[in-house]
């Protein structure tokens, strides 16, 4: 599932070549429906940019207009047609003006992303984009604000941080990989998370995103970049996806919890949770 590393890798991708393109033409191949809403009115407008708040992708057009772009599970933007083995997943095309490659390709498989124009700024629709926390790579993420935003919620850690509330772009991948960074249990309530240790999670979020950036993401299944390489940092994942394996740190088996519906996995020697829900 792309998370923030993988959207910002496919957001540099996309910039040089969509800035100052006008879209000439927008197709909708999905059913109609919120997902793919008001595609028409990008036609004439120029993309001015493309940014990216969280796992969205934002490109304010031309006329004060914004098209957003979430990947949900297996979105793939590129500039190929899709492989006839994947043609049926396709859901948008935009047809650019400029040369070749001139034809942007929205397929998704399972059909939670989004591709849909707003005005912009107005995310009524897009609850999560609207009460969307800091970016974490940037200076607004700080770890006061961070330990602030932690003592307002009484919700296992783990489960805040996927709210995108605390701090943007924290998905499933990187939340297990900073909590045990930081040697949090992932069903600490947020609010009991001590100041160092909140700290030091504020860290370890940075870390876990800037390396995995630098790898281009971790591409688990459907996610590509936009020229259809794979992201490279599912090697350097220390907990995500290693359930029963030996914890890199303390060689204790990691184990697989839920927490919030999302498996979970977590070192139970590092990330000692402060008081048990049950005793023992
Ligand atoms: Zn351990």
């Amino acid at each position: 599932m792309p998370e923030l590393p993988e959207v910002e890798t496919v957001r540099r991708e996309l910039a040089p070549w969509l800035g100052g393109r006008t879209v000439l033409a927008a197709e909708r191949l999905a059913p109609p429906g919120p997902k793919y809403r008001d595609l028409e009115r990008s036609v004439g407008q120029t993309i001015c940019a493309v940014t990216r708040r969280g796992k969205f992708l934002v490109l304010p057009l031309s006329r004060g207009d914004e098209l957003i772009v979430h990947l949900g599970m297996t979105g793939v933007v590129s500039q190929a047609a899709p492989a006839a083995g994947e043609a049926v997943y396709e859901r948008v095309r935009l047809r650019l003006s400029g040369g070749p490659p001139d034809t942007l390709h929205f397929r998704d498989a399972r059909r939670f992303g989004r591709f849909l124009v707003v005005p912009a700024g107005d995310y009524a629709g897009l609850p999560t984009l609207a009460a969307m926390g800091p970016e974490p790579l940037s200076d607004a993420f700080t770890p006061t604000g961070f330990r602030r935003a932690l003592a307002r919620s009484t919700v296992a850690v783990k489960a805040y941080l996927l709210s995108q509330r605390p701090v943007a772009g924290v998905g499933n991948i990187y939340a297990d990989e900073a909590l045990w960074r930081a040697r949090i249990h992932p069903e600490t309530p947020a609010k009991q998370v001590s100041a160092a240790k909140a700290a030091a999670l504020h860290a370890a979020i940075r870390e876990v995103l800037e390396a995995s950036l630098e790898a281009q993401g971790t591409t688990l299944n459907d996610y590509r970049t936009v020229n259809g390489e794979v992201g490279a940092y599912l090697e350097q994942l220390a907990a995500y996806g290693h359930a029963e394996e030996p914890c890199p740190r303390c060689g204790t088996p990691l184990r697989r919890i839920v927490v919030g519906q999302r498996g979970t996995v977590y070192c139970p020697r590092c990330q000692r949770r402060r008081r048990p829900l049950r005793p023992a």
